[in-house]
């Protein structure tokens, strides 16, 4: 009989999110404010071959869609490599990457050439001074240039990814729906989420998903059935009109009923939530081809024993000190 990834709660998991690696080139306020900092005892990041056993493994077990994220993905020197790997894994039918877009201008074309058929960027600002006071990088042309370049090199999926956040950019929603509308895209508003190192911004900058529903409802915004496998993000749309919104909102109720999916850190640490207590290194299972059983029993096993759900309501993000430790 094949295996399956199910917990307990009877959640099915098709979804990994495979942080390629904790650097990033960016400088973002609600995640990194100081910069990337190597600590002195980083362990190296997943090999391809690596990563090719170990999304083997998951495939195996029903998984048919992996994210590339990180820190920024697009700084790992193999990634043309490591994304042409996993889209020949059997089963693996969507390889999504999410950037911050450095360098996407230039790369689209052998991104998509390397089997990334799904790709979210992060564009918190459409206001170019402000998109340099939250990432800390004067880019925001460069990456609507890259986000036009994956789309024009036939990136079937390409969407937007904003953090909306209290007295920094929410004043500009009707700014960025007008963007997805003129654009024809599809833009995931996220709730920003607090972690170890962001403790006193989340409290200044909070904004709850429950008010961006409610100035989408009063726009005329209306609420799509969910799609069955669709993972927690509420999708919006305005009758007879292009575009589509969605949002993350990780305080709402039942946000993790229908949790989908599961995080490998870049270092080969399973974590089961964004929000747990620590993350189960799977790397002495990823050494040889031959350890492929023990290693799809492991990660079934451990899948079995996920949480129910996170602690951030009781302002418990475990052990997370920011995203781009785990991926995002
Ligand atoms: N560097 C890439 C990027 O920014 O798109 C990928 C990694 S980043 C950790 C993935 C996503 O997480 C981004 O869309 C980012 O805006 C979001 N993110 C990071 N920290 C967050 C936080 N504390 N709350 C909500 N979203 C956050
Ligand atoms: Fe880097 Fe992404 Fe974090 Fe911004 S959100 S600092 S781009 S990892």
């Amino acid at each position: 009989m094949q295996q399956s990834l199910e917990d307990g709660q009877g959640r099915r998991f098709e979804y990994l999110r495979l942080s390629l690696t904790d650097v990033c080139n960016f400088r973002c306020s609600y995640c990194l404010p100081d910069g990337y900092r190597k600590p002195a005892d980083a362990p190296a990041n997943l090999s391809v071959d690596e990563i090719r056993r170990l999304v083997t493994a998951f495939a195996t077990l029903g998984l048919w869609k992996v994210r590339l994220t990180g820190g920024e993905p697009s700084l790992r020197r193999e990634l043309i490599d490591i994304a042409a790997a996993v889209s020949r894994v059997p089963g693996i039918r969507r390889l999504a990457m999410t950037t911050n877009g450095y360098r996407l201008a230039e790369r689209a074309e052998d991104y998509a050439a390397a089997g990334i058929n799904a790709l979210n960027v992060s564009v918190d600002s459409l206001d170019p001074a402000r998109f340099a006071a939250i990432t800390g990088h004067d880019r925001l042309s460069e990456v609507l240039d890259g986000i036009a370049a994956a789309r024009a090199a036939g990136i079937g999926t390409v969407k937007l990814n904003s953090v909306l956040m209290s007295g920094i950019n929410d004043h500009e929603l009707e700014g960025f729906i007008a963007f997805v509308q003129r654009h024809d895209l599809s833009l995931r508003f996220i709730e920003v989420m607090r972690t170890n190192d962001n403790t006193a911004f989340f409290e200044r900058h909070h904004l709850a998903g429950a008010e961006i529903a409610d100035r989408l409802d009063a726009m005329g915004w209306q609420r799509l059935a969910r799609e069955q496998g669709a993972g927690p993000a509420v999708v919006y749309a305005q009758p007879g009109r292009p575009g589509q919104i969605g949002i993350i909102a990780p305080y709402s109720k039942d946000f993790c009923a229908s949790c989908n999916r599961l995080r490998v850190s870049a270092q080969g640490k399973l974590h089961l939530c964004l929000f747990g207590d620590y993350g189960i290194d799977l790397r002495p299972l990823l050494q040889a081809d031959d350890q492929q059983d023990e290693l799809i029993s492991r990660i079934a096993a451990l899948t079995a024993t996920k949480t129910p759900g996170h602690r951030l309501r009781q302002g418990n993000s475990g052990a997370t000190p920011h995203l781009a430790s785990i991926g995002g």
